[in-house]
């Protein structure tokens, strides 16, 4: 628990596999040395060819105060200032939740983005891998 703690504050994405259950692997990334996210930042891939994103930001403007402090925590740069208020790219957030933690008015949530559930378990997530796979040839 205290990593995963020291993570938050630190603005850290908690990755998991992406399963509803039967976690194998964990890790706390950062944008600058996480493949993952790094492949993400650089825009040179679609964000859904690389992650399955089932949750996306949503920020309920009239409690935000402007404060800037979810754009500080940018694992994917996905928010960027407009009139000193935050705009979310919607086609490049994660949905990772990361920018929760600094808000002082909780005016950030997540918002289920479709009806698709990540799988029960780590092996339903490699068959629908697997399936999906099929599907694009
Ligand atoms: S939820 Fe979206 S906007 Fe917030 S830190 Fe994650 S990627 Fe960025
Ligand atoms: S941290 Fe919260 S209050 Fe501050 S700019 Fe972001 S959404 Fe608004």
């Amino acid at each position: 628990m205290f990593i995963l703690a020291n993570g938050e504050t630190e603005g850290l994405v908690h990755m998991v596999d992406n399963a509803q259950g039967g976690i194998n692997h964990t890790c706390n990334c950062c944008g600058c040395y996480c493949w993952n996210l790094e492949l993400i930042k650089r825009r040179k891939i679609p964000r859904d060819t690389l992650m399955a994103v089932h949750y996306l930001r949503r920020t309920e403007m009239d409690a935000c105060i402007g404060c800037g402090a979810c754009g500080d925590i940018y694992p994917v740069d996905a928010v960027t200032k407009q009139d000193d208020l935050p705009v979310v790219d919607q086609d490049w957030c994660i949905g990772c939740g990361a920018c929760t933690g600094p808000c002082p008015t909780d005016a950030i949530s997540l918002e289920a983005r479709g009806q698709e559930k990540p799988a029960q378990d780590v092996n339903t997530m490699f068959e629908r891998i697997r399936r999906e796979r099929e599907l694009l040839g």
